[in-house]
Protein backbone atom coordinates (compact mmCIF):
# COMPACT_ATOMS: atom_id res chain seq x y z
CA UNK A 1 0.00 0.00 0.00
CA UNK A 2 2.85 2.77 1.27
CA UNK A 3 4.26 2.32 -2.35
CA UNK A 4 1.45 2.78 -4.13
CA UNK A 5 1.03 5.65 -5.64
CA UNK A 6 5.25 5.77 -6.32
CA UNK A 7 4.95 2.13 -8.22
CA UNK A 8 2.13 3.72 -10.58
CA UNK A 9 4.30 6.09 -11.32
CA UNK A 10 7.86 4.42 -12.24
CA UNK A 11 6.54 1.29 -12.55
CA UNK A 12 7.10 -2.07 -10.82
CA UNK A 13 10.44 -2.93 -11.83
CA UNK A 14 12.17 0.51 -11.59
CA UNK A 15 11.02 0.80 -8.04
CA UNK A 16 12.27 -2.86 -7.63
CA UNK A 17 15.36 -2.19 -9.17
CA UNK A 18 15.97 1.75 -7.07
CA UNK A 19 15.13 -0.97 -3.67
CA UNK A 20 18.96 -2.84 -4.38
CA UNK A 21 20.45 0.46 -5.08
CA UNK A 22 22.73 2.00 -2.92
CA UNK A 23 23.40 5.92 -2.81
CA UNK A 24 26.45 7.26 -0.64
CA UNK A 25 25.63 10.80 0.72
CA UNK A 26 28.38 13.22 1.94
CA UNK A 27 27.43 15.85 3.88
CA UNK A 28 24.32 15.99 5.60
CA UNK A 29 23.34 18.93 6.17
CA UNK A 30 20.64 20.88 4.45
CA UNK A 31 21.26 20.41 1.26
CA UNK A 32 22.26 16.24 1.67
CA UNK A 33 19.41 15.73 4.63
CA UNK A 34 16.97 16.47 2.49
CA UNK A 35 18.09 14.60 -0.74
CA UNK A 36 18.69 11.91 1.38
CA UNK A 37 15.20 11.95 2.57
CA UNK A 38 13.41 12.87 -0.51
CA UNK A 39 15.25 9.88 -2.06
CA UNK A 40 14.00 7.32 0.29
CA UNK A 41 10.77 8.36 -0.48
CA UNK A 42 11.30 8.09 -3.93
CA UNK A 43 12.02 4.10 -3.44
CA UNK A 44 15.85 3.92 -3.25
CA UNK A 45 16.66 1.21 -0.77
CA UNK A 46 20.42 1.56 0.41
CA UNK A 47 21.97 4.51 2.02
CA UNK A 48 25.49 4.74 3.69
CA UNK A 49 25.41 8.16 4.72
CA UNK A 50 28.91 10.18 5.91
CA UNK A 51 29.11 13.01 7.83
CA UNK A 52 30.75 14.22 11.21
CA UNK A 53 28.94 16.90 12.66
CA UNK A 54 26.60 16.85 15.21
CA UNK A 55 23.20 18.98 15.20
CA UNK A 56 23.08 21.80 17.06
CA UNK A 57 20.38 24.47 17.70
CA UNK A 58 21.42 26.68 14.92
CA UNK A 59 20.45 23.83 12.50
CA UNK A 60 17.39 23.52 13.46
CA UNK A 61 15.82 26.07 10.76
CA UNK A 62 17.76 24.64 7.86
CA UNK A 63 18.00 21.13 8.13
CA UNK A 64 15.84 18.10 7.58
CA UNK A 65 15.80 17.18 11.38
CA UNK A 66 14.17 19.17 13.76
CA UNK A 67 14.53 19.81 17.61
CA UNK A 68 14.04 16.38 18.55
CA UNK A 69 17.39 15.36 17.15
CA UNK A 70 19.34 17.64 18.95
CA UNK A 71 22.49 16.67 20.29
CA UNK A 72 22.36 14.08 17.86
CA UNK A 73 24.64 13.18 15.15
CA UNK A 74 23.56 13.72 11.66
CA UNK A 75 23.79 10.90 10.77
CA UNK A 76 21.99 9.00 12.74
CA UNK A 77 19.10 11.57 13.01
CA UNK A 78 19.10 11.53 9.06
CA UNK A 79 19.27 8.01 8.85
CA UNK A 80 15.98 8.09 11.76
CA UNK A 81 13.73 10.14 9.38
CA UNK A 82 14.84 7.46 6.22
CA UNK A 83 13.45 4.56 8.15
CA UNK A 84 10.74 6.50 8.86
CA UNK A 85 9.87 7.08 5.63
CA UNK A 86 11.12 3.09 5.17
CA UNK A 87 11.11 1.19 7.21
CA UNK A 88 12.71 -1.62 5.83
CA UNK A 89 15.82 0.65 3.98
CA UNK A 90 18.99 -0.47 4.92
CA UNK A 91 21.21 2.80 6.50
CA UNK A 92 24.60 2.37 6.71
CA UNK A 93 25.96 5.62 8.84
CA UNK A 94 29.14 6.76 9.42
CA UNK A 95 30.39 9.76 11.91
CA UNK A 96 33.31 10.85 10.73
CA UNK A 97 35.05 12.86 7.14
CA UNK A 98 35.37 11.12 4.16
CA UNK A 99 38.98 11.36 4.01
CA UNK A 100 39.78 8.39 6.28
CA UNK A 101 36.59 6.13 4.64
CA UNK A 102 37.27 6.48 1.18
CA UNK A 103 36.83 2.85 0.82
CA UNK A 104 33.71 2.98 1.55
CA UNK A 105 33.36 4.16 -2.15
CA UNK A 106 33.19 0.57 -3.36
CA UNK A 107 29.64 0.31 -1.77
CA UNK A 108 28.13 2.87 -3.21
CA UNK A 109 26.31 2.71 -6.96
CA UNK A 110 25.91 6.46 -6.87
CA UNK A 111 27.19 9.61 -4.89
CA UNK A 112 25.84 12.67 -3.83
CA UNK A 113 28.21 15.12 -2.76
CA UNK A 114 26.45 17.16 -0.13
CA UNK A 115 29.69 19.09 0.98
CA UNK A 116 30.18 22.97 1.21
CA UNK A 117 34.09 22.94 0.59
CA UNK A 118 35.41 22.42 -2.43
CA UNK A 119 38.10 20.40 -1.36
CA UNK A 120 35.96 17.12 -0.16
CA UNK A 121 34.49 17.55 -3.30
CA UNK A 122 37.73 16.96 -5.11
CA UNK A 123 38.41 13.93 -2.66
CA UNK A 124 35.04 12.71 -4.18
CA UNK A 125 35.77 13.10 -7.43
CA UNK A 126 39.11 11.40 -7.14
CA UNK A 127 37.66 8.26 -5.33
CA UNK A 128 34.84 8.57 -8.27
CA UNK A 129 36.52 8.36 -11.32
CA UNK A 130 38.89 5.80 -9.53
CA UNK A 131 36.14 3.14 -9.49
CA UNK A 132 33.46 4.69 -11.93
CA UNK A 133 30.92 6.11 -9.96
CA UNK A 134 28.52 8.83 -10.92
CA UNK A 135 28.56 11.24 -8.83
CA UNK A 136 26.18 14.62 -8.71
CA UNK A 137 27.18 17.72 -6.78
CA UNK A 138 25.76 20.61 -5.57
CA UNK A 139 26.23 24.31 -4.79
CA UNK A 140 24.84 26.85 -3.66
CA UNK A 141 25.28 31.18 -3.88
CA UNK A 142 25.61 33.12 -1.09
CA UNK A 143 22.61 33.79 0.37
CA UNK A 144 20.74 30.71 -1.02
CA UNK A 145 20.08 33.68 -4.74
CA UNK A 146 21.24 30.20 -6.67
CA UNK A 147 22.56 27.60 -6.69
CA UNK A 148 24.11 24.35 -9.51
CA UNK A 149 23.76 20.90 -10.05
CA UNK A 150 26.05 18.83 -12.03
CA UNK A 151 26.43 15.09 -12.84
CA UNK A 152 29.46 13.62 -13.43
CA UNK A 153 30.09 10.60 -14.79
CA UNK A 154 33.49 8.68 -15.41
CA UNK A 155 34.60 8.49 -18.85
CA UNK A 156 31.75 10.30 -20.28
CA UNK A 157 32.76 14.30 -20.15
CA UNK A 158 34.53 16.25 -17.92
CA UNK A 159 35.84 15.39 -14.00
CA UNK A 160 34.32 17.60 -11.07
CA UNK A 161 38.14 19.02 -11.67
CA UNK A 162 37.23 20.20 -15.49
CA UNK A 163 34.30 21.20 -14.58
CA UNK A 164 34.93 23.54 -11.30
CA UNK A 165 37.74 24.78 -13.59
CA UNK A 166 35.88 25.76 -16.13
CA UNK A 167 32.69 26.92 -14.19
CA UNK A 168 34.76 28.81 -11.11
CA UNK A 169 37.85 29.80 -13.45
CA UNK A 170 36.93 33.19 -12.17
CA UNK A 171 37.83 32.58 -8.82
CA UNK A 172 40.80 30.80 -9.71
CA UNK A 173 42.12 33.44 -11.73
CA UNK A 174 40.90 37.00 -10.72
CA UNK A 175 42.38 38.56 -13.87
CA UNK A 176 40.32 36.15 -16.31
CA UNK A 177 37.00 36.86 -17.67
CA UNK A 178 34.94 34.01 -16.43
CA UNK A 179 31.95 33.12 -18.67
CA UNK A 180 29.10 33.17 -16.06
CA UNK A 181 29.11 35.74 -13.47
CA UNK A 182 29.77 34.14 -10.77
CA UNK A 183 29.90 37.33 -8.15
CA UNK A 184 27.86 35.40 -5.75
CA UNK A 185 30.98 32.63 -4.35
CA UNK A 186 32.54 33.97 -2.01
CA UNK A 187 36.56 33.70 -1.53
CA UNK A 188 38.11 30.30 -1.12
CA UNK A 189 35.25 28.67 -3.17
CA UNK A 190 32.86 28.50 -0.47
CA UNK A 191 29.53 29.12 -1.92
CA UNK A 192 27.34 29.52 0.82
CA UNK A 193 29.43 31.77 3.57
CA UNK A 194 26.05 33.65 3.93
CA UNK A 195 23.65 30.95 4.05
CA UNK A 196 20.48 30.88 2.42
CA UNK A 197 17.11 30.29 3.62
CA UNK A 198 15.58 26.32 4.00
CA UNK A 199 13.50 26.94 1.21
CA UNK A 200 16.33 28.10 -1.37
CA UNK A 201 18.43 25.48 -0.76
CA UNK A 202 16.11 22.85 -0.85
CA UNK A 203 15.03 23.60 -4.81
CA UNK A 204 19.10 23.16 -5.51
CA UNK A 205 18.86 20.15 -3.05
CA UNK A 206 15.34 18.67 -5.03
CA UNK A 207 17.04 19.00 -8.49
CA UNK A 208 20.08 17.26 -7.13
CA UNK A 209 18.29 14.17 -5.66
CA UNK A 210 15.94 14.27 -9.04
CA UNK A 211 19.52 13.88 -11.27
CA UNK A 212 20.39 11.34 -9.03
CA UNK A 213 17.57 9.10 -9.21
CA UNK A 214 17.23 9.95 -12.94
CA UNK A 215 20.85 8.89 -12.97
CA UNK A 216 19.92 5.14 -11.28
CA UNK A 217 17.22 4.60 -13.51
CA UNK A 218 19.26 4.83 -16.47
CA UNK A 219 18.03 2.07 -19.38
CA UNK A 220 14.63 2.26 -17.69
CA UNK A 221 11.53 3.81 -19.74
CA UNK A 222 11.55 6.65 -16.96
CA UNK A 223 14.97 7.60 -17.91
CA UNK A 224 15.22 11.31 -19.15
CA UNK A 225 17.69 12.77 -21.03
CA UNK A 226 18.58 16.37 -20.11
CA UNK A 227 19.91 19.32 -22.20
CA UNK A 228 23.20 18.91 -20.33
CA UNK A 229 25.82 17.98 -17.12
CA UNK A 230 24.98 21.45 -15.05
CA UNK A 231 21.42 22.96 -14.25
CA UNK A 232 22.25 26.72 -12.89
CA UNK A 233 19.21 27.24 -10.79
CA UNK A 234 18.34 31.48 -10.03
CA UNK A 235 16.11 31.62 -6.91
CA UNK A 236 15.33 35.44 -7.24
CA UNK A 237 16.35 37.79 -10.39
CA UNK A 238 19.87 36.30 -10.80
CA UNK A 239 22.65 37.57 -13.63
CA UNK A 240 24.04 34.21 -14.12
CA UNK A 241 25.18 35.22 -17.59
CA UNK A 242 26.78 39.29 -17.61
CA UNK A 243 24.01 41.27 -18.73
CA UNK A 244 21.82 38.74 -19.04
CA UNK A 245 18.82 38.30 -16.35
CA UNK A 246 17.60 35.11 -15.29
CA UNK A 247 13.58 35.18 -13.81
CA UNK A 248 13.13 33.87 -10.18
CA UNK A 249 12.73 30.33 -10.42
CA UNK A 250 14.55 30.17 -13.98
CA UNK A 251 16.84 27.98 -15.26
CA UNK A 252 20.26 27.68 -17.46
CA UNK A 253 21.53 24.19 -19.28
CA UNK A 254 25.00 24.23 -19.35
CA UNK A 255 27.32 21.44 -21.16
CA UNK A 256 30.74 21.75 -19.37
CA UNK A 257 33.44 20.06 -22.04
CA UNK A 258 36.33 17.87 -20.16
CA UNK A 259 39.32 19.43 -20.21
CA UNK A 260 42.34 17.37 -21.84
CA UNK A 261 44.73 18.85 -19.69
CA UNK A 262 43.29 18.22 -16.69
CA UNK A 263 45.89 17.38 -13.84
CA UNK A 264 43.20 14.92 -11.91
CA UNK A 265 41.51 13.01 -15.13
CA UNK A 266 43.75 13.68 -18.54
CA UNK A 267 46.17 10.52 -17.99
CA UNK A 268 43.53 8.63 -16.87
CA UNK A 269 42.30 9.36 -20.05
CA UNK A 270 45.61 9.00 -22.06
CA UNK A 271 46.49 5.48 -20.38
CA UNK A 272 42.63 4.84 -21.61
CA UNK A 273 43.55 5.38 -24.82
CA UNK A 274 46.94 3.79 -25.57
CA UNK A 275 45.16 0.51 -23.60
CA UNK A 276 43.07 0.88 -26.59
CA UNK A 277 45.21 -0.02 -29.00
CA UNK A 278 45.94 -3.41 -29.26
CA UNK A 279 48.60 -5.94 -30.40
CA UNK A 280 46.59 -6.46 -33.42
CA UNK A 281 45.48 -3.08 -33.33
CA UNK A 282 49.60 -2.23 -34.17
CA UNK A 283 49.56 -5.13 -36.42
CA UNK A 284 47.08 -3.69 -39.32
CA UNK A 285 48.01 -0.16 -38.56
CA UNK A 286 49.35 -0.19 -41.92
CA UNK A 287 46.34 -1.90 -43.12
CA UNK A 288 43.78 0.68 -41.92
CA UNK A 289 43.63 4.34 -43.36
CA UNK A 290 42.44 7.26 -41.01
CA UNK A 291 39.23 7.90 -43.66
CA UNK A 292 37.87 4.20 -43.18
CA UNK A 293 38.10 4.84 -38.94
CA UNK A 294 36.00 8.06 -39.33
CA UNK A 295 33.61 6.57 -42.01
CA UNK A 296 32.65 3.83 -39.37
CA UNK A 297 32.28 5.91 -36.24
CA UNK A 298 30.23 8.58 -38.08
ZN1 LIG B 1 39.21 16.38 -15.15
Amino acid sequence: MTWDRVERLLGEDVLGFLRTQTVGIIGLGSGGSFAAVSLAMSGVGRFILVDDDALEATNIVRHAADRRYLGQTKVEAVADLIRQRNPSAEVKVVVGRIEAHADLFDEMDLVISGVDGEGPKYLINQACLDRGRTAVYAGVYERGEGGDVCVIVPGQGPCYACWAEHLREGLADPGAEPELDYGMIGPEGTLSAEPGLWLHVVRIASSQADMALNELVQGFDVHREMPGNTVVLANTWLEIYEGRTTLPYGAEWLTIPRNPDCLVCGSMYREQDSAQVSLDDLINLGQVSYEQDESESS
